[in-house]
């Protein structure tokens, strides 16, 4: 039998939560179909789907952590819980017609740049495909991260991670340790407190945590949402807007931040009557130098008889008991580790392999660095979204994703525009400029000198995760590729286009 000929498309994207959805709808709308959406999973949803621990909910009102181009009268609250989210990217999908692209199951095991022809090599675990251009949507919320705990191996109970839950287990009546103080574990506590006989929670640090305005969304608001569009844009618009000005307190006068942790102490003070847990629960560094988190009933759990406060993190594990870094001893059942990401050291990074055959993790071994956040040099027509520094600390990530979408969209404009076989690679002085000036503006930022360890910061003590601007300016600064900070690769032997360097000027 005929050897069946390896597939090839315009543009990969990896992954289907947010990120890869949107470039999906986005690459639709510019009239492009000849893609795929390679999946490791079975269903769509991303983090959103992976995230099904008991208690989860975005942090972010759902009417501005949504997409413009698909609103959604219907949210529930405002603060929707994981399972309304997961099915309002189910419809997306369904709505924006991607379920032809999209390719479940398929895993990328690795990712080669082929510089003979100009395109990207994929493996997957479904079998092997080439794409012009690879779109990687993988998220830095996606591959969980357990801590090295020396003698967890010897752990004889039920052991997992908060995006990976086990809904078979059953933790009623069971003594459960949940490691980790983070956004995942405060809507765990309170969600698993009263089911379990006890609940010991490792405190490695203690969070700032502010209430959460959360309620139902009524009857008669999402009637006028349905029927008054404008409405609903106004609520998102108000929402936007006061996160917008909320961002200079973060990146450039922290000290404003004070009034914000006065609001959080008396929260604390208010639910937690014991003057020693009181203490133990205080931060001892600057509110927002970690990502704020917001709940009514993470303190109101940790003052019920059945709940213990470890305040030092885990450090060893002999058999059922866990000996934590103040060298107390619990015995347990079952360990949860709400122990947060590979944000900084993402393993799809270790998969590609650009223009010099080095990694991507290669490559960022002293900290991730790209151009608009999108591209790294040589690993040309590779855009990450969500890439370094995009994050957000107190807005909806969905609005930076769609400005980079914006970028992906004009990137293929320009290929399209110069013509042929070419790929465009991101010159190394136009990463360092644009890695250089973001760095310059981190040192005013809370993430940098709040006196806190955080996600945002990687093993170099860089901030490479954050962007320390309003997401206003991020669309602006993603609006259009400029030519000038790429070099156009062509085919070996091919003459140098008349083009080439000069932004092509489209209408859209
Ligand atoms: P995370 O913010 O990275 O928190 C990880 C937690 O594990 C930290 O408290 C960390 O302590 C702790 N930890 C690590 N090793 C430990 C050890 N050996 N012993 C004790 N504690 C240990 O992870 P996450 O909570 O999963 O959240 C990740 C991100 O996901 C969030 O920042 C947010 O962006 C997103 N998220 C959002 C929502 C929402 O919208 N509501 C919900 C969940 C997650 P240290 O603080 O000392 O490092």
């Amino acid at each position: 039998m005929a050897e069946r000929e390896q597939q090839h498309v315009r543009v990969a994207v990896i992954g289907s939560g947010f990120g890869g959805l949107g470039a999906a709808v986005r690459l639709r709308r510019q009239g492009i179909t000849d893609f795929v959406v390679l999946e490791r999973a079975g269903s769509v949803g991303g983090t959103w789907r992976d995230n099904s621990y008991p208690g989860c909910a975005c942090d972010v009102p759902s009417h501005l952590y949504s997409f413009s181009f698909a609103p959604n009268p219907e949210w529930p609250r405002n603060f929707s819980g994981q399972e309304h989210i997961r099915a309002y990217l189910e419809r997306v999908t369904d709505t924006f017609g991607l379920r032809p692209h999209l390719r479940f199951n398929a895993e990328v095991r690795g990712l080669r740049w082929s510089s003979s022809a100009l395109h990207w090599e994929i493996e997957t675990a479904s079998g092997a495909l080439t794409a012009d251009v690879v779109v990687s949507a993988t998220g830095p919320l996606s591959d969980p991260k357990l801590p090295d705990v020396p003698g967890l191996d010897t752990f004889p109970g039920k052991v997992f991670h908060s995006a990976r839950w086990d809904h078979d287990y059953d933790l009623r009546g069971k003594r459960v340790a949940m490691i980790g103080t983070g956004a995942s574990a405060i809507q765990i506590v309170p969600a698993i407190q009263p089911e379990v006989s006890r609940l010991t929670l490792f405190q490695r640090t203690p969070p700032w945590v502010l209430p959460r305005a959360d309620r139902r969304i009524s009857a008669a608001e999402k009637w006028l949402h349905t029927k008054v569009p404008a409405t609903r844009a106004a609520r998102r618009g108000l929402l936007w807007g006061i996160r917008e000005l909320q961002v200079s307190a973060f990146t450039k006068r922290p000290n404003e931040l004070g009034l914000i942790e006065f609001l959080a102490k008396s929260h604390l003070r208010k639910a937690i009557k014991d003057p020693a847990m009181r203490a133990a629960l205080t931060p001892d560094y600057r509110i927002g130098c970690k990502r704020i988190l917001l709940s009514n009933t993470y303190y109101p759990a940790l003052a019920r008889p059945n709940v213990d406060l470890v305040p030092a993190g885990l450090k060893e594990v002999r058999g059922a008991t866990l000996v934590a870094a103040d060298g107390s001893e619990t015995e347990a059942d079952a360990i949860v580790f709400g122990t947060g990401f590979h944000v900084t050291d993402m393993p799809i990074a270790q998969r590609v392999t650009g223009v010099n055959g080095t990694t991507l993790a290669e490559e960022w071994k002293d900290g991730m660095a790209a151009l608009r956040g999108a591209s790294a040099a040589g690993f040309p027509n590779f855009l990450t979204l969500i890439g370094p520094n995009t994050g957000l600390g107190n807005s909806s990530m969905i609005l930076m994703i769609e400005a980079q979408l914006n970028y992906m969209a004009d990137f293929l404009r320009q290929l399209d525009v110069l013509g042929g076989k070419i790929a465009l690679n991101a010159r190394q002085s136009a990463v360092d400029e644009w890695t250089r000036k973001i760095q310059r503006r981190m040192e005013r930022t809370v993430w940098n000198t709040g006196g806190c360890d955080s996600w945002y910061l990687d093993a170099n003590g860089r901030n490479t995760t954050a962007w320390p601007g309003t997401t206003a300016e991020f669309r602006k600064v993603t609006r259009q590729v400029d030519l000038a900070e790429y070099e156009v690769l062509r085919p070996p032997g091919a003459a140098v286009g008349a083009s080439d360097g000069a932004r092509a000027e489209v209408a859209v």
